[in-house]
């Protein structure tokens, strides 16, 4: 029995609403199923516009964009992230400025963030790691007191909720990722929300090569021009169309992922009250939406070793992100305030279990006998 790590999953309709999409003859962006699943986003988050991309990186390009990033401005994040998160607002010639993550969530720290604002800080981009929100009210609360404002990177968030607001359209502008490895998949895909009226135009604008061409289609305009800088963000039909197979069921999707989250939850409890590992934390008030079951191993364990021995009995495990704030292009491009003691500490103990929707109650206690046995061995 080979346990991958991750399986995406098909509602079965993709190939379906594909062939709709051929039929169409309408294969560029902007047609009738990017549409619909715009306006789907926008019921689920609430948010005034939700724009598809062809990435989340894409989405949080066009937030630097939008947010009239310059070289030299500061943007407040965590370094336990991926790239794109930073790379954003680099291409701008802005600067990331890493603060160090909370120890229970892995979140950016709140409380570490007033104390590194300059008056070069212009946004602070925060990251919900695995779908588990960030403290949004605290983060919030500080932006409006300097007059900063929040990108949410949302890529693992979609369908999650911060006392009940959807994660992604809480801050200014939020990311989704719809990449394969997320829970609503395209391949490739994304989307940016403008919470903020008077962005949605630029953003349309920015995203169509800076070009007023979504205007010109309205009968707004009667040519289109170009009107200021932008490239080219937008996913075809044929990608949104799948996409589209997989909005109609992200609901159960979101439900069949948390109970097999819950699963792993369960059968780890006892192995962490015996101190063998850490279990994942999630604050009151706060939804996840199954993105991702981690255990913290213990200091003494080798990871490595962990990851090998599993390999052996066919499991298929992973560690995360190497933190920016060390990596060549962060020490090259980016600040670091402070410590990164609990970012350097969870990069080297983190350990991610297989987690797709159609593994099975056996395969999951599998993977926890597993790891159990191995670190027992091994403490
Ligand atoms: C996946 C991911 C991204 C990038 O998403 P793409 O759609 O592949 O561009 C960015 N940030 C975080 C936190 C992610 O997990």
């Amino acid at each position: 029995m080979h346990i991958p790590f991750n399986k995406p999953y098909m509602s079965g309709k993709e190939l379906f609403y594909i062939a709709q999409a051929h039929a169409n003859a309408k294969l560029a962006g902007d047609g009738p199923f990017t549409e619909k699943c715009k306006k789907q986003i926008e019921l689920i988050t609430g948010v005034n516009s939700a724009l598809l991309t062809h990435s989340c990186t894409a989405a949080l390009e066009i937030a630097a964009l939008l947010l009239d990033i310059e070289p030299g401005d500061e943007i407040i994040m965590p370094s336990y992230t991926f790239v794109s998160t930073a790379n954003a607002f680099v291409l701008r010639g802005g600067v990331p400025v890493f603060v160090d993550i909370r120890p229970d969530t892995l979140n950016i720290n709140e409380a570490l963030i007033e104390a590194v604002i300059t008056p070069r800080t212009r946004a602070i981009a925060v990251v919900h790691y695995a779908g588990v929100p960030c403290e949004m009210n605290e983060i919030l609360r500080i932006a409006q007191k300097y007059q900063l404002k929040v990108v949410e990177d949302a890529a693992q968030g979609f369908m999650s909720t911060y006392h009940g607001a959807p994660l992604g359209g809480i801050g200014d502008l939020g990311a989704f990722s719809f990449h394969e490895t997320k829970n609503i998949i395209s391949g490739e895909g994304g989307a940016l929300l403008v919470n903020d009226f008077s962005l949605i135009e630029r953003a349309e604008i920015i995203r169509e090569k800076g070009t007023n061409r979504k205007q010109f289609f309205r009968g707004i305009v009667d040519k289109y021009t170009w009107q200021e800088v932008g490239s080219s963000y937008l996913p075809g039909e044929i990608i949104a169309a799948f996409l589209w197979a997989q909005l109609e069921e992200a609901r159960s999707i979101t439900d069949k992922r948390l109970a097999i989250w819950n699963v792993y939850h369960q059968l780890l409890a006892s192995s962490e009250e015996r101190g063998l590992l850490r279990r994942p934390i999630i604050l009151d008030g706060c939804q996840h939406n199954g993105h991702m079951y981690y255990v913290l191993l213990p200091k003494s364990v080798d990871r490595q070793r962990v990851i090998d021995a599993l390999a052996r009995v066919m499991i298929n495990t992973v560690f995360h992100y190497a933190p920016l704030h060390s990596a060549p292009a962060g020490l090259q491009l980016g600040k670091t305030s402070g410590p990164m003691d609990v970012t350097n500490d969870v990069a080297e103990r983190i350990l991610r279990l297989p987690l797709w929707v159609d593994i099975t109650h056996e395969e999951q206690e599998k993977v926890c006998g597993s790891l159990l046995r191995i670190i027992e061995n091994m403490t």
